[in-house]
């Protein structure tokens, strides 16, 4: 059944961004309506370890802190909706948008924190060993490596930054590239090169990710040559992925301002293009991408919504006498 519903703010995604957004509104009165998306919690919940989030002395899981912010947003009064905006009217106030089953949401105020999602492989042994030596991130996993043998795989900056990132840790860092050059910028690859504990593999494409062990864990690569087409193993013990991400802001193309597909905000704060409308966490933010940073740009967004309300409904209550 379609249902309409409208909300002095929409809050567009349940991860780190939306559900500080959420708690932030909630104690703002703004009575906050989280619609989750097809991932409720976002991108933590399909992650085990978290040891950088402040707060827990000890390493926390990911699916474990969402499940607590979803429950801390719920208990100061947000309100959660299982369904995915499909698609979103922006050019007048209350901005209108569209669930998948039909249902129309109508928003005072819309945080988008739709997230940006790291792109995989797609290879054998990926996805089964994800979490357990496969990553997308060093900066959220490089700790766990520590003195261990590691490799990156990718060509661009972001690449280039997390084999250089992760010599904070290992000794042992292995860029593989399926090319002869890297398309990361020439400052980065200078650092890359001149650095005594990474090395580079060209012309090298990953077949497939190898597990042993009990508990199973990752513990090698099968490469293929992209010139020769010869086949090669390297035995490693952390693989990162380093491919780009995929910011889900296909719903706003043509309707926000976008800069390298990220939703643009005004610098230092979260307001976008359309006064009423506020981008949070990695939808707008192509540097850190870490769950804290996230949290704190939702807190934001919150914020400046609250804000923004309170200025026009002053504006509209002058206008009126
Ligand atoms: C495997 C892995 C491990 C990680 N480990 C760490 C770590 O240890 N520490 C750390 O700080 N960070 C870590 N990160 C990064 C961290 O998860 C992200 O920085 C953080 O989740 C970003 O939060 P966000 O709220 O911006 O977006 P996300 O968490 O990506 O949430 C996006 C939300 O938007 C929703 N959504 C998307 N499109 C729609 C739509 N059309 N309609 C409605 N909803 C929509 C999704 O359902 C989801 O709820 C890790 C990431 C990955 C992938």
């Amino acid at each position: 059944m379609t249902t309409s519903r409208h909300t002095r703010m929409l809050i567009l995604g349940s991860g780190p961004a939306g559900l500080s957004a959420a708690i932030y509104g909630a104690r703002a009165g703004m009575k906050p309506l989280v619609v989750q998306g097809m991932q409720p919690g976002g991108q933590l919940t399909i992650t085990t370890d978290v040891e950088n989030y402040p707060g827990f002395r000890d390493v926390i899981q990911g699916p474990w802190l969402m499940q607590e912010m979803q429950a801390q947003a719920e208990h100061v009064g947000a309100e959660m909706v299982w369904d995915q905006i499909v698609d979103v009217d922006l050019s007048r106030r209350p901005f209108r948008l569209t669930g998948d089953g039909g249902s129309v949401y109508t928003a005072d105020t819309l945080i988008i924190s739709t997230g940006a999602q790291a792109q995989w492989l797609h290879v054998e042994g990926e996805e089964a060993l994800s979490g357990k030596g496969v990553s997308a991130c060093a900066t959220c996993d490089g700790f766990f490596y520590r003195g261990k043998k590691v490799v990156v795989i990718g060509g661009g900056n972001t690449a280039v930054e997390e084999a250089l990132y992760l010599t904070n840790h290992s000794t042992d860092v292995t860029l593989i590239h399926r090319r002869d050059s890297l398309r990361a910028e020439k400052i980065l690859q200078e650092r890359l090169f001149a650095h005594p504990h990474i090395k580079v593999l060209w012309n090298k494409r990953v077949e497939r990710f190898v597990g042993g062990g009990n508990p199973e864990g990752l513990v090698g690569v099968d490469l293929v040559d992209t010139v020769t087409g010869e086949a090669s193993y390297v035995g490693i013990d952390g693989a990162f992925v380093a491919i780009g991400h995929k910011p889900s802001t296909e719903l706003f193309a043509g309707k926000l301002p976008l800069d390298n597909g990220y939703l643009v905000v005004e610098k230092g704060g979260s307001k976008t293009a359309i006064p009423g409308v506020f981008a949070a966490g990695d939808v707008a933010d192509q540097v850190y991408r870490q769950a804290v940073t996230a949290a704190g740009m939702g807190c934001m967004a919150a914020l400046d919504a609250e804000r923004f309300l309170a200025e026009a409904e002053f504006e509209a209550a002058q206008a009126a006498e």
